[in-house]
């Protein structure tokens, strides 16, 4: 199966300059190709990536600086804009602004990069006119078939992902055929189930949070465009990129546990992106309450619900468990014994209280079990049996090889 796994680059300083004007050539193909895309689209006419191929491949000989780099990057970049704009538009792709977008590009050809051991701790990949590059071994690629590899910068460390097929088949069945649980992803605990686990882990310490406020603050006093202020504004990315890695390895755990002991995993269908959109409103309809809910929506980001989603399907692979997605309608105010449904009987964020048969609850555990019951109702609806590991969902699912769900830590990775 494909899967992706990451490492942290230890360049040498030749390398990572170079590194940074490889990213600054594929930005500068992204924003041009994206420009001409444009202008194409504003004649009613339309671009494609094999014209815009043939143009970068002329540019070349005229511009040294587009030579220099390795060429596959930048193909690679015109390919991701050529996704980008069909799938959602040529309008709202977004440039990369030099400031916002953090270097990355991808080598193709996997299977012609050499990978090598140097000691217990460090590896090495050999990258097209980069070279030998080292990287922090933190687990082994012995077994596993390369297919790319993508270089990313975050906050003052590079990263190197590798999308690999480790070899892996999908199972035939489960290894507890009918087992399930109902998953509650709430804002006071980051996931709670059907069977009563909770699981929750900070991401920052007080410590860390109260570095991040003070680096927020030096940053709105920095002149624009002054060192002292790509300094900071590195620093705090160094911050939240911790915070970040932090969540996605309480994702992967609590992913991995969920879907080795459950042939079904059933969550709620939450449009996170709905959900958390701002609530400021326009200046004719400005919105109410928009501090409440820029706070809710900085709960639900920071607990990573969103992730949590891609980790289950990227987990459920590997252990033939079908992901049920249902409806998120009621869950926190039906009674799930009796059920009741009052939203008084949610007493307060944590206790669910029934007010007809007064059976009391963890909140989010109530609703874990609605959201169980109402997964079973929609499999036992279903008439013809799925191959196992196939996520059975009313809506749309992620497409399987995005490579965003690809390169979520696998659990052996996070553990
Ligand atoms: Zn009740």
């Amino acid at each position: 199966m494909l899967t992706g796994r990451r490492f942290r680059v230890e360049f040498t300083d030749a390398q990572a300059e170079f590194a940074e004007r490889i990213g600054a050539a594929c930005r500068a193909v992204w924003n041009t190709g994206l420009e001409q895309r444009r202008e194409y689209r504003r004649r009613g006419a339309w671009m494609n990536y094999q014209p815009q191929a043939k143009e970068l491949a002329e540019a070349k000989t005229e511009h040294p600086w587009l030579k220099d780099v390795p060429g596959h990057c930048l193909q690679q970049t015109l390919m991701d804009l050529d996704r980008a704009c069909r799938e959602h538009g040529t309008w709202r792709v977004r440039w990369r602004a030099g400031r916002r977008w953090s270097p990355s590009f991808r080598f193709p050809e996997g299977s012609k990069m050499a990978v090598d051991k140097l000691n217990r701790r460090h590896g090495r990949i050999k990258l097209p006119k980069l070279g030998w590059v080292k990287f922090r071994a933190s687990r082994s690629l012995d077994g596993e078939t390369i297919r790319s590899a993508t270089l990313t910068r975050e906050g003052r460390y590079w990263v190197l992902s590798v999308l690999v097929d480790d070899g892996r088949r999908a199972p035939e069945a489960h290894q507890v055929p009918g087992s399930a649980v109902g998953v509650d992803r709430g804002v006071a605990t980051a996931i709670a189930t059907s069977a009563g686990a909770l699981f929750d882990r900070q991401f920052a310490t007080n410590g860390e949070r109260r570095r991040a406020l003070a680096l927020q603050r030096k940053l709105s006093r920095t002149a624009k465009g002054s060192a002292n202020r790509a300094k900071t504004r590195a620093a705090l990315a160094g911050v939240r990129a911790r915070e970040r890695r932090r969540r996605l390895d309480f994702c992967a755990q609590t992913a991995h546990r969920l879907t080795a002991t459950n042939a079904t995993v059933v969550i709620e269908d939450l449009k996170t992106k709905q959900m958390t959109k701002s609530a400021k409103g326009t200046i004719d309809q400005p919105g109410r309450r928009v501090a409440a809910k820029s706070g809710l929506n900085r709960a639900i980001l920071g607990k990573g619900w969103h992730q949590f989603a891609l980790a289950l399907a990227s987990a459920a692979r590997y252990t033939g468990t079908a992901v049920v997605k249902v409806p998120a309608a009621y869950t926190s105010q039906r009674c799930s014994l009796c059920g009741h449904m009052d939203p008084k009987s949610r007493e307060s964020q944590a206790v669910f209280r029934c007010t007809q048969c007064a059976r009391a609850e963890h909140a989010d555990v109530n609703a874990a079990k609605n959201i169980l019951a109402a997964g079973l109702a929609v499999t036992a609806c279903e008439d013809q049996p799925r191959p196992a590991g196939r996520a059975r969902s009313s809506t749309q699912e992620p497409a399987g090889n995005r490579e965003e769900l690809l390169l979520q830590p696998t659990a052996a990775s996070a553990a």
